[in-house]
């Protein structure tokens, strides 16, 4: 199982971290380890002192393929949840000051906690909405219409550099509203009215 992640798919999310809008979209990958799954508590680690939440879309790859055509990509990815891609912010910004990757920042245990997964079937893909909520408000609200690169792009782009294989997840991209995160801190995830994700910060 594979962990793939797009960074700044959002403009607005680009914008509020003076990142310039990609041209093409931007890859990378947490380990398998960095997974959290049943609503398990996050705790947060005591290497950083600015954990950060994104609230995005993850989406599961239900069939292998390499070099997807866009055209053919729906077929590749059946379900869809909300989940939170914990970034070491302190961390990531002196790694790419240095040039570094970004694994120590983005990829630590429990690093991507990942909601419950409801089959996407004739769900209209280009407008979903979905949100974050932090102790019972929303801080991040997004819907995909705002993506940069959307769900048939980024698998076929994906899969010209790394098969992708059934039960693999795609994290999608986080829209603007991200912010720091401390012990006490409950997080919840909605895709419209549905909750989905239910996290809590120890
Ligand atoms: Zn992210």
């Amino acid at each position: 199982m594979k962990i793939f992640c797009i960074g700044r798919n959002y403009a607005d999310h680009a914008k509020e971290l003076n990142n310039p809008v990609p041209k093409r979209p931007l890859v990378f990958s947490k380990l398998p380890s960095a997974l959290l799954v049943n609503n398990k508590d996050f705790y947060l680690p005591n290497f950083s002192n600015n954990i950060q939440y994104e609230g995005e879309l993850v989406l599961k790859i239900c069939k292998n393929g390499r070099n997807v055509q866009p055209q053919f990509a729906r077929r590749y990815y059946n379900k869809i949840t909300i989940g939170i891609d914990f970034t070491a912010r302190d961390i990531q910004s002196e790694l790419k000051k240095k040039g570094h990757p970004w694994e120590l920042a983005k990829s630590f245990d429990g690093a991507a906690p990942i909601g419950k997964f409801i089959d996407i079937g004739d769900m209209d893909v280009k407008n979903i909405d979905f949100s974050l909520h932090k102790n019972g408000s929303p801080v991040q609200i997004g819907n995909t219409r705002d993506l940069l690169f959307h769900f048939d792009y980024l698998i076929s782009y994906i899969s010209q550099y790394f098969i992708v294989q059934m039960g693999d997840y795609i994290f999608t991209g986080t829209p603007a509203g991200v912010g720091k995160t401390s012990i006490g801190d409950h997080f919840e995830g909605y895709i419209g009215d549905q909750k989905l994700l239910d996290c809590r910060v120890k």
